[in-house]
């Protein structure tokens, strides 16, 4: 180890993606002495031995989280309340209970309520991910340069949110702080509600019989291969986004809709100079990503050289 450790034990409830990149990271940077883990499967938590993710695996997420530091619930959003309730016994007094689910007032009313009184609770979510999910599909530069979002509650100690500042820019994120609700409605613009379209324009091509055509695989630019690669995200996690998700994810589909009808208007009528418009206001976006290094100009046509890690990020 480099430097000194943030925490003794970290303690990984659910060991796919996002678990498996935190593990690899906190290793190659050193910033705890040990993990520990749990998932749900037996084959899983044989793989995390296997592969070395954790120093310890077991069988319940109780035996997993005694004596640890910090907790970090890396299950689908609608399983959070259920581990919490089963770890909340076990929990060491002073210690702080995470997560990394994609949507946060619902996570916030399913683990705070169950957490005991001496156990801090600091709400977070990385904005990096892939369409990967599984012990296997982690990598260790997964966060670099990527946001992860706290959104304390009245559960949250000053000391808590900066340790778990300190592990998350330990492991190359940039962290910032907000208010749960206004995460919520953030992620469905920029992730919840896109995923929804793609997931939709994918079922579009296979109701027309098209996705296995293969025209349409062989002529596809990055956009619908885009699509593709998207819409092959983990269908338990996307259930449980949307199922928790609902208010905000309802609110962006209407404005969405309405601007897609306007467009569709546009188009009907032959309407260029607006079409032009939007599209400009549309391409300044874009730059407004690049230089804000998010992304870069480098054209993507979908096909990220498998070297990079992720294959393109795909943020939840
Ligand atoms: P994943 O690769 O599908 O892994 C989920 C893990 O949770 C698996 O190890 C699974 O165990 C385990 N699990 C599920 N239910 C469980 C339960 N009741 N008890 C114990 N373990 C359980 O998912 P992921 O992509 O890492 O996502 C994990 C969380 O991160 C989700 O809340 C998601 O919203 C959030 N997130 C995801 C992304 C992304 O792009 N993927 C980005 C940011 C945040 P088994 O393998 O045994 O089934």
């Amino acid at each position: 180890m480099t430097k000194a450790p943030i925490y003794d034990r970290v303690a990984l409830i659910g060991l796919g993606l996002i678990a498996s990149s935190m593990a690899l990271a906190i290793r190659q940077g050193g910033l705890a002495r040990e993990i520990t883990g749990h998932a749900k499967s037996a084959e899983t938590r044989a793989t995390a031995l296997e592969i070395g993710l954790c120093d310890r695996v077991f069988d319940s997420a109780a035996d997993a989280v005694e004596g640890a530091d910090l907790i970090v619930l890396c299950v689908p959003v609608g399983a959070m309340e259920d581990v919490a309730r089963a770890i909340a016994p076990k929990l060491k007094a002073g210690a702080c209970v995470t997560d990394v689910g994609s949507v946060k007032r619902a996570v916030i009313e399913a683990v705070g309520p169950h957490l005991p009184a001496d156990v801090a609770f600091v709400p977070g979510h990385p904005l990096a991910g892939t369409e990967h999910s599984g012990p296997r599909s982690g990598f260790a530069t997964l966060f670099q340069n990527r946001w992860c979002l706290l959104t304390p509650t009245a559960q949250s100690t000053p000391d808590a949110i900066a340790r778990l500042r300190a592990l998350w820019e330990g492991m190359g994120a940039k962290v910032d702080e907000m208010e749960a609700d206004h995460h919520d409605l953030v992620l469905a613009v920029v992730s919840h509600t896109p995923h929804l379209i793609a997931y939709t324009m994918v079922g579009v091509a296979d109701h027309l019989r098209r996705v296995s055509n293969s025209e349409v695989i062989q002529y596809s630019a990055s956009g619908f291969r885009d699509f593709t690669r998207i819409a092959a995200s983990d269908p338990t996690m996307w259930r449980d986004v949307f199922l928790t998700n609902k208010d905000a994810v309802l609110d962006i589909l209407g404005r969405f809709t309405e601007e897609l009808f306007v467009l569709q208007r546009a188009i009907r009528m032959g309407d260029g100079a607006h079409l032009h418009e939007y599209f400009t206001r549309t391409r300044a976006i874009r730059r407004g990503i690049i230089e804000a290094g998010q992304d870069t100009a480098a054209p993507d046509f979908g096909r990220v050289a498998p070297t990079s890690g992720g294959g393109g990020g795909n943020p939840a």
